[in-house]
């Protein structure tokens, strides 16, 4: 095991012995031929928790979502999506090189929305020389911030109205639920597709479950056979999804506790701005000079985060509250010297 506080994301979990044993005991089967039982329960289970029809596991988030877009959207057509959200920004630009999806970024308000006016304006007119606007992608939480209550009904509605389908990236949209003390199922209602992260704070080592309509989870199932996301015994990840459903949702709050209290004790140290986290991404604008030796000289001391003026520290299932004692002395160290 790593002896450092792997603080870059909450991607970096390992599983836990638990989880492990999950994985060798599960029932596998061909899951291309639909034969595996443990995909088969997590699409169900996770599908019917959030009240829709039908799930799909991918391998990944960015192949999860991209099939979804793919599913929505047809050549030519174009999606409205932030300018920060990880649909456009952090997937290669996937929907437009592998889709011939366009996408329409938009500005975010600080609260991580996109203004509902600042929706409509975009929503391009159905006429020859303009792409089709045809679908509405949001993101909860987006850069660690939780959608407002009501946010998300709003949005769908509106793109509803104007015959836009609507998808949410939900990588950590149990984070937002436990945030906010709602049912994941509140934080969903209104959207057709919803995709979901296993790998990130839940603490599964691979993938994303893409839940919508038989019909649209029937075509994202074709094209994520195209894009080779097709996988056979997946029952092995399927059964550390399904752990990781049952034991790891409601610990967010930990995760949560424990970014916030480092971003109470970084407050105290001069040169640092910082943002209180919603839940568990803490964003930190480090003034030069530090900013240029900051994270270099915490991975010396054993302590790893990303960024140079504008700092990313990441909670999970592999930090305590002693490691966030420890970042907080070797930050401090680092400061001072
Ligand atoms: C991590 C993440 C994804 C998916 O990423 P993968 O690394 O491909 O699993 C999608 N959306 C958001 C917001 C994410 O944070």
């Amino acid at each position: 095991m790593s002896q450092f506080i792997d603080l870059r994301s909450d991607t970096v979990t390992r599983p836990t012995p638990g989880m492990r044993e999950a994985m060798a005991r599960a029932e596998v089967g061909d899951d291309v031929f639909g034969d595996d039982p443990s995909v088969n329960r997590l699409q169900e289970q996770l599908a019917a928790q959030l009240g829709f029809e039908a799930g799909l596991l991918f391998p990944s988030g960015t192949q999860c979502n991209l099939a979804a877009l793919m599913a929505h959207c047809q050549r030519g057509d174009e999606f409205l999506v932030g300018q920060d959200a990880h649909t456009y920004v952090h997937e290669g630009g996937g929907a437009a090189v592998l889709g011939s999806i366009q996408p329409q970024p938009l500005e975010h308000e600080p609260d991580g929305t996109l203004s509902l006016a600042r929706i409509e304006a975009a929503i391009k007119p159905r006429e020859d020389y303009y792409a089709r606007t045809r679908l509405l992608a949001l993101e909860n939480t987006i850069g660690g911030k939780v959608l407002p209550r009501g946010y998300a009904k709003e949005a769908t509605a509106l793109a509803h109205r104007h015959g836009l389908a609507t998808h949410l990236d939900g990588a950590r949209l149990f984070n937002a639920a436990v945030k906010q003390q709602l049912d994941a199922r509140e934080l969903v209602a209104g959207f057709d597709s919803v995709s979901v992260c296993l790998s990130k704070g839940l603490g599964a080592p691979i993938g994303s479950v893409l839940v919508g309509s038989t019909e649209l989870v029937r075509e994202a199932k074709r094209w994520r056979k195209v894009l080779g996301g097709g996988m056979r015994q997946a029952g092995i990840v399927a059964a550390a999804g399904l752990y990781a459903l049952e034991h790891h949702v409601a610990r967010l709050a930990d995760d949560h506790r424990n970014a916030l209290a480092l971003a109470e004790g970084l407050r105290g140290i001069p040169g640092l701005t910082v943002q209180l986290p919603e839940t568990n991404i803490v964003w930190v604008e480090v003034a030069r000079p530090l900013a240029s030796r900051l994270v270099p000289a915490l991975a010396e001391k054993g302590v790893l985060a990303t960024g140079t003026s504008k700092v990313r520290f990441v909670t999970h299932l592999d930090v305590n509250a002693a490691d966030i004692t420890a970042t907080l002395a070797a930050v401090r160290a680092i400061a001072d010297s």
